[in-house]
């Protein structure tokens, strides 16, 4: 695939460890957010093209699966040395694609690859468990088996990444697994697929197959298809749940967010305004773990928090993350994914000015020259804004953030626990009490102290509570082993030879 400059190619489903043409049913145009340059066009697969893919998959499962593990993970291991060598390109194609800074595209193939490295422990993470003497004469035995095919839906804002939560451990675990990308950001996976193509893997272990939601309801109906990993918004989750419900498949779906940070009073205030910033407004705004909502305990935090905060994000550059000039910048702020995105945003603006919460920051009407095209915004900052107005309640997912006061920590919690999200959230403070309570108390499966991303590394679980996670199992380390695996326990008894 030659995206830098090369004609505009269209896509290809990888299939059975081939590279199959679409069938003409529609491609749509994937540009890039920053200028609207045309970079390639996806094909919108049909169902019965995302059958004959999961069938190749279903294929793939009884070698692949009765493949010793550490075989499995020695081609993961390939996998792990190609991305480390095509790491710098893969970023950029992020970039590309997705509009994120070069920095935060570097740092998402890195998650992408110590996911992979996780998957290749593989090997320790998947022994069961056996208990002697269960019994008279009977021992207990706890295997953990591969179940078949998995689909795995992806969002646009991780075009790399967010597959990385799932496949290397499907694989490692001894299933094979059908990827549909965003249709929003395909080149990623699709480079991604080119590389795994050169590693070795049997032919329908690892799938690719583009498309909307349509290609998505494919896989989902799928008897073929064991289980379904998702991420995206919420709205959709809970399609995926009870479409896996009522096809008898087991799914994890992993939903929207409104991310809250908390500034006690005694906190550091120029190292906390400093993490905020990247928090808030590190790709535009599109992490899932992006925080868009600060409570400030106290007056004089408000005030004090409020005005270097506003301060700060003025001081946000705001440009091409491709130029040359900023494009090495840790904290350099991109395009949103599109027009319709932008004008989501805007519309969400004058929502909060509706409400009459105060724009004390006013990012609308940003032009980056040279990027007319581009769906850029600058940061936004509400203040006066309470708890229940819809600037708050809602995932706006851009670069907006809406400051509110507490009277006190509880009251704080309070706010965060009555959101119907919760993802991540994170207190600024000095005082390990407050901590201490802020992660027993607080609803979010993701807790920072000091922390505005406190997006867990990959050994570690990734998921929210709330409507932010449908589903009990998480993603990566040793979560993705149970929901990638199923337990059989065995009770075993031998007689006596007379
Ligand atoms: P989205 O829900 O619009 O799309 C996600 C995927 O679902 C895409 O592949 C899309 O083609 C598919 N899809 C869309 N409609 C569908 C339908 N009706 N049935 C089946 N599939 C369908 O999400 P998005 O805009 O691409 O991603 C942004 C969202 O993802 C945000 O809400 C963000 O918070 C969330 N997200 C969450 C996490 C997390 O860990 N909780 C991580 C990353 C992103």
């Amino acid at each position: 695939m030659s995206i830098e400059n090369g004609p505009v190619e269209e896509l290809k489903n990888y299939a059975g460890g081939e590279w199959i043409a679409p069938e003409r049913h529609g491609l749509l145009d994937v540009r890039q957010p920053s200028t609207g340059d045309l970079l390639a066009r996806v094909p919108l697969s049909v169902a019965a093209e995302v059958h004959r893919t999961i069938g190749r998959a279903k294929e793939a499962f009884a070698e692949w699966s009765a493949t010793p593990v550490a075989r499995r993970c020695e081609l993961l291991w390939q996998l792990a040395n190609r991305l480390r060598e095509h790491a710098e390109d893969l970023a950029r194609l992020v970039t590309r694609e997705n509009g994120k800074s070069l920095p935060d595209a570097r740092a998402e193939v890195k998650r992408a690859l110590e996911n992979t490295e996780v998957a290749c422990g593989m090997p320790v993470l998947q022994q069961g468990d056996k208990l002697v003497g269960a019994s008279f004469d009977i021992d207990g035995e706890v295997l953990r088996v591969p179940l078949g095919v998995f689909g795995m839906i992806a969002p646009f804002n991780f075009p790399l990444m967010v597959p990385f939560w799932f496949f290397p451990y499907a694989l490692a675990t001894g299933n094979t697994c059908v990827v549909k990308p965003s249709e929003q950001v395909p080149l990623s996976m699709t480079k991604l697929a080119e590389l795994i193509d050169q590693c070795g893997f049997p032919p329908g272990v690892f799938n690719i197959v583009h498309g909307d939601r349509r290609a998505a309801e494919a896989l989902l109906d799928s008897p073929d298809v064991a289980g379904i990993s998702f991420v995206g918004t919420s709205r959709v989750g809970r399609i995926i749940a009870a479409r896996s419900a009522e096809t008898g498949k087991r799914f994890q779906a992993f939903g929207s967010a409104k991310n809250h940070l908390v500034a006690m009073p005694d906190a550091k205030l120029d190292d906390m305004v400093r993490n905020m910033i990247t928090s808030c407004y590190g790709c535009a705004g599109q992490r899932c773990m992006a925080s868009s909502a600060i409570i400030c305990v106290g007056d004089e935090t408000c005030d004090n928090v409020s005005r270097r905060f506003i301060e700060a994000s003025q001081q946000v550059v705001v440009a091409d993350p491709l130029d040359p000039r900023v494009a090495d910048e840790a904290m350099v702020m991109g395009p949103v994914i599109s027009a319709r995105s932008r004008q989501f945003i805007l519309e969400m603006i004058q929502t909060g000015l509706d409400e009459g919460a105060t724009l004390a920051l006013d990012g609308r009407g940003l032009v980056v020259p040279g990027c007319e095209r581009g769906h850029f915004l600058g940061p936004s900052v509400f203040t006066g804004v309470r708890p229940g107005m819809k600037i708050h309640q809602t995932e706006i997912f851009g670069p907006v953030v809406v400051i509110l006061k507490a009277g006190s920590l509880d009251e704080a919690i309070r706010i965060i626990n009555d959101h119907p999200y919760g993802n991540g959230a994170s207190i600024y403070t000095q005082n390990g009490y407050y901590a201490r309570r802020f992660k027993l108390e607080v609803r979010a499966g993701m807790i920072g102290i000091n922390v505005g991303i406190p997006a867990p590394v990959a050994p570690l679980p990734f998921g929210g509570l709330k409507a932010s996670l449908m589903a009990d199992t998480k993603a990566q380390g040793k979560a993705a082993i149970h929901f990638f695996t199923e337990q059989k326990i065995i009770t075993e008894r031998y007689w006596p030879e007379t």
